[in-house]
């Protein structure tokens, strides 16, 4: 690597940096990678056909450029018939490391967001049947929609607290944070022994039951107590 970064002449322009609001600053949280937890609440394990006992967790990633801010209007994703909406709360790591310890592990949050795991479900099951990677179920354009960031200086690092999803105004799904089956920490721990995590790195944490179909026209509005809210709509 150069040692001034600043000089550099690239070839082609890869744009802007991929970033999520700070609620309340004008300085923007800058996006690394984003890893996702799957079935980090038992109900939800249910409803996918599988026992959530406590397994080791798993994680899959989705490129840092699928963020959605808050607000925004998308388009039905291509190459489906049946995506789904996971309303998760986010954790931004602000300092990496590697082998982080549990008890140790909050140090390493930056804050925390509101986010929605879309997921084209169709894809997803193929893939599954297939022996495949999901990638392709998960990792798509437009995927990833999260809130405007808040730091957890300020508001702490919740544990517990209601985690909701409506769409168009209809109660869809319905949790609470302490039903996580790897909480923040436990999840921040195995990850770092997996991958050194980076400061930029969000980590979508999982999603309690009642995960279904979006279609176009959809209107979905996300809550997690203590962090904030997030709104989607679907061209
Ligand atoms: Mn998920």
């Amino acid at each position: 690597m150069p040692d001034d970064v600043r000089n550099v002449k690239y070839v082609i322009d890869l744009g802007p940096r991929p970033s999520l609001p700070v609620a309340g600053s004008d300085a923007r949280f800058p996006v690394g990678r984003i890893y996702c937890v799957g079935r980090n609440y038992a109900e939800h394990a249910r409803e996918m056909g599988h026992d959530p006992d406590r397994e080791p967790p798993f994680f899959f990633m989705k490129p840092a450029n699928s963020i959605v801010e808050d607000g925004s209007a998308i388009g039905y994703p291509v190459k489906t018939k049946d995506v789904h909406h996971e309303i998760e709360m986010v954790v931004a790591i602000g300092k990496g490391g590697k082998d982080i310890p549990v008890e140790k592990a909050l140090e390493h949050v930056w804050g925390y967001g509101v986010g929605l795991d879309m997921t084209r479900r169709d894809v997803q099951g193929e893939a599954k049947k297939m022996g495949r990677p999901w990638e392709m179920g998960k990792s798509f354009d437009e995927s990833a929609p999260c809130s405007a960031l808040r730091p957890a200086a300020t508001i702490g690092h919740p544990a517990k607290g209601a985690i909701r999803l409506k769409v168009n105004g209809e109660l869809k799904q319905q949790g609470d944070l302490s039903q996580q089956i790897w909480n923040v920490q436990e999840q921040i721990a195995y990850l770092s022994g997996m991958v050194t995590l980076q400061p930029g790195d969000l980590i979508y944490t999982g999603t309690p039951a009642g995960v279904g179909p979006v279609k176009p026209g959809d209107r979905l509005e996300g809550h997690v107590d203590g962090v904030g809210d997030l709104t989607i709509s679907y061209r």
